[in-house]
């Protein structure tokens, strides 16, 4: 039967897309297939698996049903208003079972600017994994159906090849997308969007500031996820901010090896602005900057009080999710709230590795113990002990916020040159270990921390 596509993006005015076909890729082979998303999706093995799919993966023909287009958007790009941007190197192929189908590093756009349209390998792997990665942990992000090499050479900072991924979201509208009709002066735009986007996505709302405080919580709440695993974006500008609270764009990003606060794993990024501990601050400059796009929609007092939203949701949101890691009571109080911040605290003086170090809290208190060669945990452990839910039930539910298994940058990079070499046994094996994070791998490889040259590596924007 074929799939049902639906194709709502192209039935807004013109003004928000252009419709074109993708630019096929040289000589594409399908490297990685995501099965369970496919099940999710409604697409069988047969499909998934077949000529046709692997086609369309590589910007061929589209399958049957599909209208592909191009969105334009604008945005702030490390705090400055860049103007128009869009789609450069992506065309939404179509929507399935309430799933856009988006294929990046599809080819030239009307709003490629000075790109080629493309994308390497290298970030087509590095986005593929932590969108599968992000999603075993909980957190709200896009995934990806298709990963696709070639031998087109792309040059970044050397020649490269070319690849491409479908990626899947509920929506690909960002915050940029109001903020291109606002500062477009076109606030009847601004308008279809929101109604669109209410309509799409927020049946319950009651009214534009209603929904505006919706977005405040979403965001509030993904930025709580990322602060709770430890993920770092690395280009939190207003065009790669979701209206749904979903993680968007993966690029230079990282997760924490050490407890470094201000870990910044984006090389270009010198003031550090999107630094791990000041993503919750950014999430609300962002929220800012669109309420901005949004005043022709909602009065002022509306907009500062969805805003003011935004700490408490965070800050309760971060608390249970990281009482949760420490196996400690749902209902927070000032006593967690120290255990958690004190215990920060202690790892980031030790240089403890924050994943390991979590996980080492649920299996065995004595191993966490011996982490510290310069600090006494003791009466931190002590009241903890005496916070910390008892029983073996709850022991089971922490292992499982806890993930042995970490999407570590050094460990993509093994995974990527590999491939790069033809091999990608080692990405399906990581893969597969990235899908059960909380499982002890078969392979103890992606087990490894990394040595001290290799931790907290920063990685170029280019991609
Ligand atoms: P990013 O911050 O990577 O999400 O990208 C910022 C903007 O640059 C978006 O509008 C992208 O579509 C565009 N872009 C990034 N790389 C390319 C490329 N190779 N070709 C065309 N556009 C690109
Ligand atoms: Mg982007």
């Amino acid at each position: 039967m074929p799939l049902a596509f639906n194709n709502s993006y192209a039935s807004l005015s013109d003004d928000f897309y252009t419709l074109l076909a993708p630019t096929p890729i040289r000589d594409a082979y399908l490297i990685h297939a995501n099965a369970s998303l496919a099940l999710e999706l409604g697409i069988s093995a047969e499909m998934l698996h077949s000529e046709e799919m692997l086609v369309c993966a590589s910007g061929g023909a589209p399958l049957a049903g599909m209208q592909p287009l191009s969105q334009v958007y604008s945005g702030h790009q490390f705090g400055q208003w860049a103007g128009q941007l869009g789609d450069g190197r992506g065309i939404l192929l179509g929507e399935l079972n309430g799933h856009d189908l988006h294929l990046k590093g599809a080819g030239k756009t009307p709003y490629s600017r000075f790109g080629d349209g493309r994308a390497v390998l290298r970030s087509s792997i590095r986005e593929y994994l932590c969108g599968e990665y992000m999603h075993q942990l909980g957190v709200s992000t896009s995934r990806s159906l298709t990963l696709v090499g070639s031998s087109e050479p792309v040059w970044r900072e050397s020649y490269e090849t070319a690849a491409m991924i479908i990626r899947t979201a509920e929506s690909h509208v960002r915050f940029g997308h109001f903020e291109h009709f606002h500062y477009g002066r076109q606030p009847e735009k601004v308008k279809e969007l929101a109604d669109y986007v209410i309509g799409k996505h927020f049946p319950g709302v009651n009214g534009y500031a209603d929904w505006f405080t919706e977005v405040v919580k979403r965001t509030a709440h993904l930025m709580a996820q990322w602060q709770a695993v430890g993920f770092t974006h690395g280009v939190m500008n207003t065009d790669n901010m979701s209206i749904l609270g979903i993680t968007l764009d993966y690029g230079p990003y990282g997760f924490l090896d050490d407890y470094v606060a201000n870990f910044v794993c984006n090389h270009s990024d010198h003031q550090g602005r999107y630094a791990f501990d000041r993503q919750p601050s950014i999430g609300l400059w962002n929220l800012n900057a669109l309420a901005m796009s949004l005043s022709s929609l909602i009065d002022g007092a509306d907009l500062r009080n969805s805003l003011e939203q935004y700490e408490p949701t965070l800050v309760d949101a971060y608390l249970k999710a990281m009482a949760a890691r420490l196996g400690l009571p749902n209902d927070i109080d000032e006593d967690t709230e120290k255990l958690i911040a004190q215990l920060l605290a202690l790892l980031e003086k030790e240089a403890c590795d924050y994943h390991d170090a979590m996980r080492t809290l649920a299996e065995d208190e004595q191993h966490f113990a011996a982490l510290f060669k310069n600090q006494d945990p003791t009466d931190w452990l002590t009241a903890y002990r005496d916070k910390r839910t008892p029983g073996e039930d709850a022991r089971e539910a922490q292992r499982n916020k806890n993930p042995v298994v970490v999407l570590r940058n050094h460990l993509a990079q093994r995974v990527i040159g590999a491939a790069e070499q033809g091999n990608t046994t080692l990405l399906n094996s990581f893969f597969e270990a990235l899908q059960q994070p909380f499982t002890m791998p078969v392979d103890t490889q992606w087990l490894e921390v990394p040595k001290q040259e290799d931790k907290s590596l920063a990685l170029s924007c280019s991609s």
